[in-house]
């Protein structure tokens, strides 16, 4: 949706104060459309139900009501792409469960208050919107690789078929008419555990149903008029040889759909009385998925013509099936055969398959939404309203941004975003994307997907620099993420949100830097001149961030150089520099000021004092026998602000009172320091020289 053009929304109560409440409540974000009875919302709906985002109904009304709104919905199809809240008084639990399995999405009872309705509106919209994005992936996504293993399936069944004789459509009949059985039966019964997936794997394994016969002498297979008893008998193994076939396969015996078709192949002969063949299983001993492929195979063979005899028409065949003439059947299956009456007759020309496949689209994006064990939908929707938060502040910045949801693994990534990097907005299991590794190395993505698993609803932001290609150029970004965790009394990872930030000219200033830096030679430190440069493109390129700036001086070193000798004193000036390197993370900056003083530069997230104290700590060592000990004074960005000048006046008075607290100690600035510089001034100058 365009930020520009509002969504509409249909206001359906008799009340002509309630509507009125509604349309102030929801004015200023949406258009709003009112309709005083059911008739009028459908009238209205006949009309536009392609331009309405939502339909807000009450339930009790004059003419038509809402139930009958929804009725019509249904019976239009509009209820898929319009979602509907019930708002009403009627809050009785048979109203609020009715209206819900005529598919309103939610319930709203009145009085209502402004807050609760504007929060169901913008959530139902939003879900929708995600559960259209989602049917889109899917279609895309799942239904690509599907479609490529259908065609195989394809290829081969012709082959079958071209041999077997028959129409060269069986097998495709065949295939939907096990859609529609089970399709049907699910609505009917859940005593098979049945899930849309598993409805779409039986279907595809139905194509298998006769591999067997490829085994069978053509002159058998293709013969004119009745077999004998004993090619019959030989006809008859074809099931048992087709099972034989998928077990004997040498790869892929683990896969389900391999499963299912030994299933089907072995047990679509066999009868629900058990007088069926190769095993005389009986009832549910034979697997659901081969009980509702020897179904559709009686009915497409009954209704097709064979070289032994005329097609039967649909009512024929339906009669000749339930009266038992081809052997008995599951008792529900025959149910969803002749309730199917209508849908059966027209199931096996194109359109059928359309709709079965737009059926399937939007039952696993609804698995998908109620997320099947992972994200829940109430994840879904704080995911939803941060996110449009988070786009929000993207679009005023160049930043890219993105959310990663853990179950069903996807990324989304904001429009812009996703144009800049070449990738698709929406990236389903994005482990397995090549374009996500041509634009992010796949050791970088496992390390940030390590750090975020590794975070904790406490501390769940991260941050990382590193080199990302696309636009034929590789450059350098900064990842900003942050962990989502579920609320439960056991937190859950549930994603991520993200931005990405392009500071490639920032990140390639700080190599340039680095490298022409002026360093000491005696401990290979930068000195002071380039430890000022770079401490201020660090502040200047995170702003956000928080610094902190400890000045270090040795104690009594003149006494070590007098006591032991100039180079005993430099190796302490070496020690003493790679202890502060030790000390500190690679990206902070260490600096030899001159002398026997020293600075170090850090970020920090939390707890500067924890880190100080170990700094000083790691200072103070003995060397060669002899105790060397510091002093330090730090200065912190956010109490003096993130100037170089400030930072290092501040740290430099916090020094001298450490100094003036007798040496081996640290002491943070505090303003009142100042003080001692004010008592006594020429202390001070020659203490600091
Ligand atoms: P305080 O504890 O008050 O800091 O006393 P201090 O003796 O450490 O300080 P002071 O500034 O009086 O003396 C610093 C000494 O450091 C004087 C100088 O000879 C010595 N020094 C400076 N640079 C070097 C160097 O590169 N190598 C060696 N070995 N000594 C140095
Ligand atoms: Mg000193
Ligand atoms: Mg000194």
């Amino acid at each position: 949706m365009s930020k520009e053009q509002k969504e509409r929304i249909l206001i359906v109560d008799d009340s002509e104060m309630n509507r009125s409440i509604l349309v102030d409540m929801l004015s200023d974000d949406y258009d709003t459309l009112e309709a005083e009875d059911g008739v009028e919302a459908v009238s209205i709906l006949s009309k536009q139900a392609m331009d309405l985002s939502l339909v807000l109904l009450d339930i009790v009304m004059p003419r038509m009501n809402g139930f009958g709104v929804l009725d019509a919905m249904n019976q239009n199809g509009w209820i898929k792409n319009v979602p509907v809240i019930i708002i009403s008084a009627e809050n009785s639990s048979d109203q609020v469960e009715r209206a819900y399995e005529l598919g309103a999405t939610d319930f709203i009872a009145r009085p209502f208050d402004a807050l609760i309705v504007q929060r169901r509106v913008v959530n139902t919209l939003l879900l929708y919107a995600k559960q259209k994005r989602l049917i889109g992936m899917v279609e895309e996504q799942v239904y690509e690789k599907e479609r490529q293993s259908d065609l195989m399936i394809d290829i081969l069944s012709h082959i079958m078929e071209f041999r077997n004789g028959e129409s060269g459509l069986h097998i495709l009949h065949v295939r939907n008419l096990t859609d529609l059985l089970l399709g049907r039966l699910i609505a009917k019964t859940n005593k098979y555990h049945l899930t849309m997936a598993d409805i779409s794997l039986i279907s595809t394994a139905s194509s298998l149903h006769d591999i067997g016969k490829m085994a069978i002498d053509e002159k058998i297979l293709n013969k004119p008029g009745r077999l004998t008893d004993e090619e019959f008998a030989i006809m008859k193994t074809h099931s048992a040889v087709g099972a034989e076939m998928l077990s004997r396969l040498p790869v892929h015996q683990q896969e389900p759909l391999v499963k299912v078709a030994y299933e089907i192949c072995r047990w679509h002969h066999e009868r629900y009385d058990g007088r069926g063949y190769p095993d005389g299983l009986k009832g549910d001993e034979i697997p659901i998925s081969a009980q509702v492929v020897a179904l559709a195979d009686v009915y497409d063979a009954l209704t097709s013509e064979r070289v032994y005899k005329p097609p039967f028409s649909h009512e024929e065949a339906v009669r000749m099936i339930v009266n038992g003439e081809c052997g008995a059947f599951n008792p529900f299956l025959l149910e969803c055969l002749e309730e199917n009456a209508e849908r059966l007759r027209t199931a096996l020309d194109h359109g059928a398959v359309e709709e079965v496949r737009q059926r399937k689209l939007r039952s696993i994006s609804d698995e998908m939404l109620r997320g099947e064990g992972g994200a829940s939908r109430r994840t879904l929707q704080l995911l939803e309203r941060e996110r449009m938060r988070n786009s929000f502040f993207a679009s005023l910045t160049e930043t890219i941004q993105f959310e990663y949801t853990a179950s069903p693994p996807m990324i989304s990534i904001s429009a812009r975003g996703a144009k800049k990097l070449g990738l698709d907005e929406i990236i389903m299991d994005p482990r397995n994307n090549e374009k996500v590794f041509e634009v992010i190395d796949k050791k970088v993505w496992d390390e940030v997907a390590r750090r975020l698993r590794s975070s904790t609803p406490e501390k769940p932001e991260a941050r990382f620099d590193c080199a990302l290609h696309y636009d034929g150029a590789t450059r350098w970004h900064r990842i900003v993420t942050r962990a989502l965790w579920s609320e439960d009394t056991e937190p859950k990872f549930d994603g991520a949100l993200g931005i990405v930030m392009d500071i490639h000219d920032t990140h390639m200033k700080l190599q340039e830097l680095e490298q022409k830096a002026a360093r000491d030679p005696l401990t290979g430190l930068i000195n002071r001149t380039s430890a000022k440069e770079r401490m201020e493109l660090r502040m200047q390129d995170n702003p956000g961030s928080h610094y902190a700036l400890a000045e270090i001086d040795i104690d009594d070193f003149k006494v070590i150089n007098d006591l032991y000798g100039h180079m005993f004193g430099d190796k302490v000036l070496q020690q003493l520099a790679r202890r502060m390197k030790n000390s500190v993370r690679s990206t902070d900056i260490c600096c030899r000021a001159g002398g026997e003083e020293f600075f170090i530069f850090l970020e920090y997230n939390t707890d500067i004092e924890k880190t100080i104290d170990r700094i000083f700590r790691n200072l103070c060592f003995t060397f060669e026998r002899h105790a060397v000990s510091v002093s330090m004074g730090v200065a912190l960005g956010q109490e003096v602000g993130l100037a170089y000048q400030s930072l290092y006046h501040a740290a430099d008075i916090a020094l001298y009172a450490a100094k003036r607290g007798g040496k081996h100690q640290y002491r943070f600035y505090q303003p009142s320091l100042q003080n001692l510089l004010d008592v006594e001034p020429e202390d001070a100058s020659g203490e600091k020289a």
